[in-house]
């Protein structure tokens, strides 16, 4: 049986939090040891342009450990662009997720990159030297018509250099399991780290399951219902449904884990040590 890789997201603080609020983050997040940190993008606005390259730079110098830099290309022009990518190579990262972002309402799109696969190709062109990971989802995109169709277009990523996927966050793993299987009947068989949100609070699920039109499953909901308002209850029956959702992926024999911590380290450092034993080598 492999052994996945396990891996974490972070994403930066608001400028008003100050930069160094991110690194005590890392720092309690070290015992984890992860295979690699990603670290989200915003929407491309001017202010937001080095946020991420500045805080791969810290945890690369301070943690060394591999960093990740997302990137969307909805809102960037390709100056703009060059100006993120280029602040990448000097904080040594060592791949970009390459993603095309979400409309914003009432903002004009910059009209380069549609799709991740523009971007992918941009950068698979004029910056050979990242690894390049692509986004997929067990569910589907909401604006593809079908996870037929939306599977068909991971093609585009692939074709223009991505070599491997994370997942959107699920909570059911059979979803999972037919979005694998469809997957390897087309061909693909890219690595795909697969994307974990601890449940903490019920609100905070609904409203990410809402944006991005995941599913919450029965299991689930029963437990977000009893404990709605007793967010200790919550806590540890979620932290519980999540360690089960990971011990079924690790036996399904997928690539790695790849923990949406909300850059909470005591959460993420719970999960880590009760799961830990799953990924140690036999
Ligand atoms: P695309 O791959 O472009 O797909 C979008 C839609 O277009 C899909 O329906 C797809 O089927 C279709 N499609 C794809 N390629 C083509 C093509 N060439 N021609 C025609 N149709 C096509 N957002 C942020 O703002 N910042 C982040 O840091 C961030 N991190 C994320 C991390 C992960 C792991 C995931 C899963 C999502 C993340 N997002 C982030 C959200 C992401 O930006 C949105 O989900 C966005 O709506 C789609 O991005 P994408 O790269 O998957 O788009």
């Amino acid at each position: 049986m492999r052994v996945p890789s396990f891996s974490l997201e972070v994403f930066p603080t608001k400028p008003e939090a100050g930069i160094d609020s991110i690194f005590s983050t890392v720092e309690q997040l070290q015992s984890v040891k992860p295979d690699y940190v990603s670290v989200t993008f915003g929407t491309g606005k001017s202010s937001d342009l080095r946020r991420t390259a500045d805080v791969c730079n810290k945890i690369h110098e301070r943690f060394e450990v591999p960093t990740i830099a997302h990137l969307t290309g909805l809102y960037l022009s390709k100056d703009e662009a060059d100006i993120v990518l280029q602040a990448y190579q000097n904080a040594g990262v060592q791949g970009v997720l390459v993603l095309r972002g979400d409309k914003v309402e009432g903002r004009e799109v910059a009209n380069v990159f549609h799709h991740a696969s523009d971007l992918a190709q941009y950068i698979h062109d004029n910056y050979p030297q990242f690894d390049l990971y692509g986004a997929c989802y067990p569910q589907k995109h909401p604006d593809a018509e079908s996870l037929d169709s939306d599977i068909d277009n991971l093609q585009y990523k692939i074709d223009a250099g991505v070599s491997r996927l994370i997942t959107q966050l699920f909570f059911d793993n059979d979803d999972y399991e037919r979005f694998a299987e469809k997957v390897r009947a087309k061909g693909i068989d890219l690595p795909i780290d697969i994307g974990i949100m601890p449940v903490s609070n019920a609100g905070q699920i609904r409203r990410m399951t809402s944006l991005c039109s995941a599913t919450i499953p029965k299991s689930l909901q029963r437990i977000m219902s009893k404990w709605e308002h007793d967010p200790d209850s919550l806590r540890k029956a979620g932290f519980m449904y999540v360690c089960e959702q990971i011990s079924e992926l690790v036996a399904m024999d997928v690539s790695g884990i790849h923990l949406y911590t909300l850059n909470q380290p005591e959460v993420t450092k719970h999960i880590w040590q009760t799961v830990q034993p799953l990924f140690a080598q036999v």
